[in-house]
């Protein structure tokens, strides 16, 4: 069948497209792949340097939605997929049952891999944010790394939600504007200034999809009681910050994870993301769909922070 395959060498990881790889590994269904899409590990994973892959030759693809041999519409995401078991990017996946999330009604496996792992994380991070207390009115919630996956999507659904979304990007702020953002800040100014330990509170909560400096400067300028959730670390992994902010104005550092969520929980903000929590700007104006052969330079891109919005790949 066709994949697209990375392959560990001594000098580091080939990678394209080959027409007759063999499909391997374990998993009791076999899902005919429609879409998967790019995700900033997706990129990771096919780099040497990425410390992502665990296996070779590998298929990446962190997330893919088709239909299984008996006709069930599914999706997959997370897990070891992509990672340590063939992904995405093959016209056919070998998944294990418990993986499978049932494509909810009203989703596309198009729509579906539109948001794919950065608008499943996105919600979470909704979904963290509110139970921690966010309500619209509460104030400004702002979007770091926002022309992302992740930080697109979550603009996108906080501000059909009600809420006054602040984007921070290095790109085009008309189109953050086009998705609901009310205003749009420069990276730098989402990081302030390191060397105070708290700067002038203002937001109400905030999707970090950055981390380092950026995640720091967001905890020096959350306002009273408010959280900020974690989710990525295209600006670094480090976090340099004091216990100020948490032990003079309580606030919340919540951490989202994408990969090992439980089913139950995965296959409910699913549902969620197909109604309440569905991005009403994902068709038009976030999602672009590119072929099979046209990966390896949307991987290089999301390396490079240069993806807007979401990427598709139409595979089967
Ligand atoms: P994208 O590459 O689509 O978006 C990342 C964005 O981060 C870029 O578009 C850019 O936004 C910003 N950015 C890139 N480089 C830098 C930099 N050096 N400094 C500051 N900002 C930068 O990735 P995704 O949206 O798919 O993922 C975002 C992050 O979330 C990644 O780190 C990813 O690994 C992580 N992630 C984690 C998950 C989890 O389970 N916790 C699940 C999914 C993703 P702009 O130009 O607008 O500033």
């Amino acid at each position: 069948m066709r994949a697209f395959v990375a392959e560990k060498t001594e000098d580091g990881v080939t990678r394209g497209l080959r027409e007759d790889f063999e499909l391997d590994g374990e998993g009791d269904v076999v899902v005919d792949v429609e879409y998967s899409s790019v995700n900033y590990k997706d990129g990771l994973a096919t780099i040497a340097k990425g410390q992502v892959a665990r296996i070779s030759p590998l298929v990446p693809g962190i997330d893919l939605a088709g239909v299984t041999a008996d006709g069930r519409a599914v999706l997959a995401h997370g897990y070891d997929l992509g990672v340590s078991h063939h992904g995405g990017y093959a016209e056919q996946a070998r998944v294990p049952s418990q993986w499978l999330v049932p494509l909810p009604e009203g989703l596309s496996a198009r729509q579906a891999m539109a948001l794919g792992t950065a608008g499943y994380t996105a919600a979470r991070c909704v979904i963290a944010l509110e139970a921690a207390g966010l309500k619209p009115g509460d104030g400004p919630v702002l979007v770091t790394g926002a022309s992302g996956g992740v930080g697109s999507t979550a603009v996108d659904i906080l501000a059909a939600r009600g809420y006054e979304v602040v984007a921070s990007s290095g790109k085009d702020p008309d189109w953050l504007r086009s998705l609901g953002a009310a205003e749009v800040i420069s990276r730098e100014e989402a990081a302030g200034d390191a060397s105070r330990p708290m700067e002038k509170s203002r937001w109400a909560g905030a999707v970090d999809c950055v981390g380092g400096a950026t995640l720091a400067g967001v905890v020096r300028s959350l306002q009273y009681g408010a959280a900020v959730t974690a989710c990525g670390n295209t600006g670094g992994i480090k976090l340099d910050t004091t216990v100020l902010p948490f032990i003079l104005r309580g606030v919340s550092l919540l951490g989202v994870d994408s990969v090992q969520t439980p089913i139950e929980a995965r296959r409910e903000t699913w549902a969620r993301l197909a109604t309440d929590l569905r991005p009403p700007h994902l068709d038009d104006t976030i999602t672009r769909e590119i072929a099979l052969d046209e990966l390896e330079t949307a991987l290089d891109a999301v390396l490079k922070g240069e993806l807007q919005g979401r990427t598709i790949v139409k595979v089967g």
